[in-house]
């Protein structure tokens, strides 16, 4: 008998993954919690039924939350990831020698403990001397925080459940007073062709808090669409002017210093939605 996978991306669209066998599942106090073993992607994390990550194609996601933001700020040592209980942006920020601590905050212990089980590759770095993590509500966190973070990324779910917080105004406000005085933030804002209204709402947001707001894009085979976007907010770095020099090599497979540059000229219909 097979087995597949489907994550219907809106009510009448879908991704389906060939499964070799269901790893692990719970329902945690937060959400429901799928491990799955796929023929095409290696083991994929899912949270009420959505895909987070993959081990065959999770690189493209984590490189693009955590470069582009490091190699804007010209000396990030204080970062924070809210949501990344995968472990695969914490991985990917302790590459950076300038950063001194990064500090993850993650709602749900179980995604962090699977993450661990299943995905090794990706939860390789929780036990990094730089890395600290706390269990705990990220909106909470950052209400509590003032003029202490060089470096934001919000990492994450959609805007269901615990997440929703994390896609209004209040929040990005919050994000604001947490940065210091140069600080930056990037947050993932979904994908242009099913979200198009979660985009221009928090582009909107943003742009009333930030001086610098700007929308880049990867591809991520399995997030709806393959179109993924993240939002920058910058009170003083503009990530589309970082000096050649910034740059330092990096073991990486997806991110380029071209790249970091390329990944912010949108479409049209893209660069529509985010009013440039
Ligand atoms: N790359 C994925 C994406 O783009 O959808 C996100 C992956 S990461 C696993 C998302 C994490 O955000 C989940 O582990 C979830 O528990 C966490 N999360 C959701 N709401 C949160 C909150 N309010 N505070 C902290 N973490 C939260």
């Amino acid at each position: 008998m097979e087995l597949w996978y489907t994550e219907k991306q809106t009510e009448v669209f879908g991704i389906t993954a060939k499964i070799k066998q269901t790893l692990h599942t719970e329902q945690t106090p937060f959400q429901k919690l799928d491990m799955l073993e796929t023929e095409e992607f290696g083991n994929m994390l899912t949270l009420d039924g959505m895909v987070m990550t993959t081990e065959r194609d999770e690189f493209v996601y984590h490189e693009m939350v955590a470069h582009v933001p490091l190699f804007t700020h010209p000396h990030p040592k204080q970062v924070l990831v809210v949501g990344g209980g995968d472990g695969g942006v914490i991985r990917e920020v302790v590459k950076h020698p300038e950063v001194e601590k990064v500090t993850l905050v993650e709602i749900d212990g179980a995604v962090i403990e699977q993450s661990k089980k299943h995905l090794p590759h990706i939860a390789s770095a929780f036990d990094h001397p730089k890395v600290e993590v706390i269990v705990g509500d990220g909106f909470m966190h950052i209400a509590e925080s003032h003029n202490e973070y060089d470096v934001i990324m919000v990492d994450s779910t959609e805007p269901v459940g615990p997440a929703v917080k994390l896609f209004e105004k209040g929040f990005y406000e919050g994000i604001s007073r947490a940065l210091k005085a140069d600080g930056l933030f990037i947050a993932q804002t979904d994908n242009p062709w099913f979200k198009a209204d979660l985009i221009r709402q928090v582009i909107g947001d943003v742009k009333e808090i930030f001086p610098i707001t700007r929308l880049y894009t990867a591809n991520i085979p399995t997030y709806p669409s393959g179109l993924w976007t993240f939002t920058m907010g910058s009170k003083v770095y503009d990530p589309i002017e970082v000096e050649e020099g910034r740059f330092h090599d990096l073991k990486t497979k997806y991110y380029t210093k071209e790249l970091h540059k390329a990944a912010f000229v949108l479409p049209k219909f893209v660069k529509d939605l985010a009013g440039e």
